[in-house]
């Protein structure tokens, strides 16, 4: 029977952490989430990583740009942020709205790359790909970033393992699969195009699923003992699913993290730490 990795009770120590940190600094580490828009979805993420600010004492800002916001003015609050001395992090909530998502590539070139915390801009891609994956001192993205952490926690070996990683994006996929190969796994990607993906993934000892397909992994595909680690946010009504079938696949792995409570709040955790180190950055 798994064992389950526990994302909310190490966020909340992260957290806890941070919170330490910050009671004594005259200067509190600021945030600024920019939304564009009113995707339901977008506008929790946003609410929660706000909340988690506040529990810290991190100062943050809100921006919230109507669906129609023209180019000039998401620009032009962005370099405002840039300049903040008071923000030292900065991002915009993906997915922008639909006739925006062509600024997708100009705002991630944008933002200052020492206020990047979601490590979208190429400066902070290059770092990240040049750097280990344990240097304390540049932007990992915040998922990924999440995951190692999570592992790690709960000291499950990553070097020499087999992982498979289901999903190649730019935000999670590919930026897992490269981390977990620096920490010494021997790292396959599988995505749409991938031939009997499931029996790819059933050779997994590390299988994270990044697909956005409710319960899209059974049993089948997990071999026995594997870590599982499910990165899938599906609602369905008023619940959120994973993409891996938690009852169904419950018996086999040795570790599983749920939906929700697993790897969502390491995502926010990360966030947290990126602020920190932003911060750290820009007052040396
Ligand atoms: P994405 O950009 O849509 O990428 C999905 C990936 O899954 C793509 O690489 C796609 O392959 C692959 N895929 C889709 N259908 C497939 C299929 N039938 N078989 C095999 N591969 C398939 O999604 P994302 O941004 O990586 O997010 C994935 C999921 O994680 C979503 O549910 C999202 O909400 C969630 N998420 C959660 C967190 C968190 O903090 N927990 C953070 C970020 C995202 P191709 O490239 O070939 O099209």
């Amino acid at each position: 029977m798994a064992k389950i990795l526990d994302g909310k009770f190490l966020r909340d120590k992260i957290i806890e952490n941070l919170k330490n940190k910050v009671n004594s600094l005259k200067i509190k580490p600021g945030l600024a989430v920019v939304l564009i828009g009113d995707n339901p979805a977008s506008q929790v993420y946003v609410k929660n990583k706000i909340l988690a600010c506040h529990k810290i004492g991190f100062y943050s800002e809100q921006i919230l740009l109507s669906v129609k916001a023209s180019k000039d003015e998401i620009f032009s609050h962005l370099e405002r942020l840039n300049k903040s001395t008071k923000i030292h992090g900065i991002l915009v909530q993906y997915p922008l709205p639909d006739y925006l998502s062509y600024l997708e590539k100009e705002i991630n070139e944008f933002i200052n790359p020492q206020k990047d915390v979601d490590c979208f801009n190429p400066i902070n891609v290059g770092k990240m790909f040049l750097s280990k994956s344990n240097d304390e001192k540049i932007f990992f993205p915040c998922t990924p970033k999440g995951i190692i952490t999570l592992l790690k926690h709960y000291q499950i070996d990553i070097s020499g393992k087999k992982a498979v990683i289901v999903g190649r994006s730019n935000l999670v996929g590919k930026p897992a699969a490269f981390m977990l190969c620096n920490e010494g796994a021997t790292v396959t990607v599988a995505h749409s195009k991938t031939k009997n993906l499931f029996e790819v993934a059933s050779q997994a000892d590390i299988l994270v699923v990044a697909v956005g397909k409710k319960n899209f992994i059974k049993k089948e595909a997990v071999k026995k003992d594997a870590v599982v680690i499910d990165v899938g946010i599906n609602r369905d009504g008023k619940n959120i699913y994973g993409d891996i079938d938690y009852n169904d696949v419950f018996e086999k792995p040795s570790y599983i993290t749920p939906v929700p409570g697993g790897v969502g709040p390491m995502t926010i955790a990360s966030l947290m730490e990126n602020v920190f180190l932003g911060y750290e950055i820009q007052m040396r």
